[in-house]
């Protein structure tokens, strides 16, 4: 049989690219504009970095990591997520002496062992943000509104925002003891997970995706009405910047993410439109302030999130076909085969991206070639062109023909390309 690639984890062919390109750029100048600069981590990383940042009781670091023994000494794992690495690169590198408030990117693959679906896969892309240093509400608020902006930036007008707060350490204590209170009857109808999480981690039944615990969970009291006075300060201060910068978005009370270091500010985007189907979460983030601490640094507040690259395309709406040629260089005989290839440097010199057919093909199935490639323009190159130092330009769109001085030909073209 012949090999496939691994299950849930797909290749991104050349055809499929020109729509990354569009939103991986679309990305860098949008944050850029915020002053994030871009950072790049292992994709491997200790395992123990994953486990006591995500959380034991997580169905991530439960389930889900790719984690193996490196030739018999240390258990790594293949990256599930970017928070904990930035997060350990920022203490690693001491960045928190360097300046105040550290705003950094990355976009990358991540890796998870679920049972791959539409828009769920093994291997899949992640773009998203971090800031360390500032304790909020206001710059949550702008990351929040910077990213929705993005969104619809990228022509994805259906999109809900749901903005929540899971408090800090004393607002989590007691919600803990009235979720528990709450839970206590429903015991026996939970799955067994969460009867063990019940005991272990009682939050994170909130987010169990069994449909009974899910019904269970959402009669469970809300979150916000444990808020401590510091807490819901900062969550009245998150809205208001919200509803001054004109950002839409829903309160959603029983908003827990699937990650243990949350603290404070929670949000997620979710798309409404076609072709999303079930997984329909567009991106998730929140604050972190514990895990800086947590980790071997100092204390430091931060926040972030991350979004599914090909959740977004999903939901981008398709541009016409493109191409990724300018100009198709057709050799009328076989003799002049270098000489196009020389006409190819000369143009590709000049910005032009340029294809050709060296092989030496008739006139007809170059043509074909250049048709088939969408290219905007044919350069015909024969003996006689040569000896003239001229070129045949043929507009493929309009269906003209020119004879070109060869010195003139790249501006003629590039000219040719803005109409
Ligand atoms: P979901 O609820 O869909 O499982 P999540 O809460 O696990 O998402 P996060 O860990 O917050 O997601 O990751 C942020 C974003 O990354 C998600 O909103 C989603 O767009 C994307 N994402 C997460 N897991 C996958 C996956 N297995 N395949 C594709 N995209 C994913
Ligand atoms: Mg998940």
């Amino acid at each position: 049989m012949s090999l496939r690639a691994v299950k849930g984890m797909k290749d991104i062919l050349p055809d499929e690219i020109s729509k990354w390109h569009r939103l991986e750029t679309a990305f860098r100048q949008r944050v850029e504009r915020y002053g994030f600069r871009e950072v790049r981590f292992p994709i491997v990383e200790p395992t123990a970095l994953f486990v006591r940042s995500i959380g034991e009781t997580t169905d991530i670091v439960e389930k889900e990591m790719y984690t193996f023994t490196d030739r018999g000494e240390k258990s790594l794992t293949l990256r599930p997520e970017g928070t904990a690495s930035a997060v350990r690169a920022y203490v690693q590198h001491s960045i928190q002496a360097k300046e105040p408030v550290t705003k950094w990117y990355y976009l990358g693959p991540m890796y998870r062992r679920e049972r791959p679906a539409k828009g769920r896969y093994r291997q899949f892309y992640q773009a998203g943000i971090e800031v360390f240093g500032d304790p909020g509400p206001y710059v949550d608020a702008e990351v929040i509104d910077m990213v929705v902006g993005f969104i619809s930036s990228l022509g994805i007008t259906d999109v809900e925002v749901l903005v929540g707060s899971i408090g800090g350490p004393r607002t989590r204590e007691r919600y803990r003891d009235a979720l528990l209170t709450y839970l206590a009857p429903h015991r026996a109808e939970l799955c067994s997970d969460c009867q063990r999480r019940m005991d272990a981690n009682p939050l994170r039944v909130l987010d169990c995706k069994v449909p009974r615990c899910a019904e269970i969970a959402a009669e469970a009291p809300s979150m916000l009405q444990y808020l401590t006075d510091d807490d819901r300060a900062h969550f009245e201060g998150l809205q208001e910047a919200l509803t001054l910068l004109g950002t839409p978005y829903r309160v959603e009370g029983s908003l827990v993410r699937g990650l243990d270091y949350y603290t404070r500010t929670l949000f997620e985007v979710l798309g409404k439109g076609e072709g999303l189907g079930a997984q329909n979460a567009l991106l998730g983030g929140g604050r972190y302030d514990q895990m800086v601490e947590s980790l071997g640094g100092p204390d430091t507040p931060a926040i972030g999130f991350a979004m599914g690259l090909e959740r977004l395309l999903m939901a981008m709406p398709d541009e016409g076909a493109g191409s990724h040629v300018d100009v198709f260089i057709v050799a009328a005989q076989p003799e002049v085969r270098a000489q196009a290839a020389l006409l190819g440097r000369e143009l590709r010199d000049a910005g032009l991206r340029v294809e050709s057919d060296l092989r030496g093909g008739s006139l007809k199935s170059q043509l074909r070639r250049a048709d088939k490639m969408n290219a905007r323009i044919a350069m015909i190159l024969g003996e006689s062109e040569v000896e003239q130092g001229v070129v045949q330009l043929k507009d493929l769109r309009e269906q003209t023909q020119e004879q070109v001085p060869r010195p003139q030909a790249a501006d003629r073209a590039r000219a040719l390309l803005q109409t």
